[in-house]
């Protein structure tokens, strides 16, 4: 059943429209979001699609087709942050960021389903949360941009829900654009759409779900960012985005601490790494920025230490098999690779990935093309 459908059946009347985001995967530049550097992520075909009306009456229900129970109600004058509402926490934590930031949005009834993997780095919760928040700034005609829908819907994440993220996941499902990457400078929001046609290059970027998810993963972000914070504080800037990469070497042998100097060179780096990509990709030389995309899964498993064996073994045997380059991309402990491959390698690489797993006695993993796609909109 379509969510459309989905939507009648519940609530007993058409919606008032359907609107689509996606998730995404992010092709460089990890873990320098919250130091205010550079990503670089593209939009995934999958996405998160709601059908949403406006009530009158300040009742907001909320209603998933891929989790069981319910339909969840709530007022939307008694939003109550990290109040243990499971999922309905996403899209009740946007209703409660737009009102926070002064927007007049009363209730709505929403249905929705998402194709986006969940917990596989991918971000369907970012997708969630800017489905409904572009759905209820058309609605409530609020006439945001983008970018301030993103920030909101961050908001949303690490106020409502609790979830310390940075702004990447939301600003890429809200504004990335078909056959594009987005870089995106965290510090002031402002973006750039790399054209990203990989097709008419002969080549593809493989996302490898690796379907693995390591506890580690949740206190081990808080502790990398703490980290972060400390070098800032010990180099006396703001952000690690404020070292620059010609200054780095000085600026390690300043660092005591081993762990917090492995941390700053990850950053500093990663955010060369974007620049190298943008270079590249300007210049047209797709294929150049493979090597770069290794050196980036180096530093995020031997500098920053938040990769897995999953993941290693996923970008080793992509590389062994002829990959241009891979790596980690999101949070790390778990969840995707991607890999860029010649089109014509889709199959031997796939394979190799698959039998590497095998051989290792690693759950399945599961690899699909990731096409730059488009951002978030209103479809029905
Ligand atoms: P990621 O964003 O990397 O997929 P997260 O842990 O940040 O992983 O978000 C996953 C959570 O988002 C799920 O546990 C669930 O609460 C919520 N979620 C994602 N997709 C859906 C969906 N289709 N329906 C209901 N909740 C969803
Ligand atoms: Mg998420």
């Amino acid at each position: 059943m379509g969510v459309r459908e989905g939507f009648e059946e519940l609530y007993g009347a058409a919606p008032e429209g359907v609107w689509a985001a996606p998730g995404r995967v992010n092709l460089i530049g990890e873990y320098t979001d919250f130091n205010e550097g550079f990503v670089m992520p593209l939009a995934l075909p999958h996405t998160a699609v709601a059908a949403v009306s406006r009530r009158a009456d300040g009742v907001l229900r909320l209603h998933s087709a891929d989790v069981e129970g319910p339909v969840v109600e709530l007022r939307v004058d008694e939003l109550t942050p990290r109040s243990d509402t499971g999922w309905a926490a996403y899209p009740a934590g946007v209703v409660w960021a737009l009102r926070e930031a002064g927007h007049a949005v009363g209730g709505a009834d929403v249905h929705l389903a998402s194709t986006v993997p969940t917990g596989a780095g991918l971000s369907s919760s970012a997708a969630l949360e800017v489905v409904t928040a572009l759905a209820l700034d058309e609605l409530y005609e609020l006439g945001l941009t983008r970018p301030e829908l993103a920030r909101l819907a961050q908001r949303a994440e690490n106020d409502f829900v609790g979830v310390p993220c940075g702004v990447m996941d939301q600003t890429a499902s809200a504004c990335c654009t078909e056959g594009h990457a987005l870089h995106l400078d965290c510090r002031d929001l402002s973006i750039r759409q790399i054209p990203f046609d990989l097709a008419s290059q002969g080549l593809e970027l493989l996302v490898v779900d690796t379907r693995v998810k390591h506890e580690l993963g949740d206190g081990a972000y808080a502790e990398r960012r703490a980290g972060c914070e400390e070098g800032a504080r010990q180099l006396g800037v703001s952000h690690l985005r404020d070292v620059a990469y010609e200054d780095l070497d000085a600026a390690l042998a300043r660092l005591s601490d081993e762990r917090v100097r492995r941390y700053v060179r990850h950053v500093v780096s990663d955010d060369h790494r974007v620049d190298r990509v943008v270079s590249l990709l300007d210049a047209g030389d797709v294929r150049a920025i493979g090597p770069v995309l290794t050196d980036g899964h180096a530093s995020l498993r031997d500098d920053l230490r938040i990769s897995c064996p999953e993941l290693d073994l996923a970008v080793s045997a992509a590389n062994s098999a002829g990959a241009l380059g891979a790596r980690m991309t999101g949070g790390g402990f778990g969840g995707s690779a991607v890999v860029l491959v010649e089109a014509a390698d889709v199959d031997t690489i796939t394979k190799a990935i698959e039998e590497a797993f095998a051989a290792a006695g690693f759950t399945a993993p599961r690899v699909f093309p990731a096409v730059p796609s488009a951002g978030a909109r209103r479809i029905g």
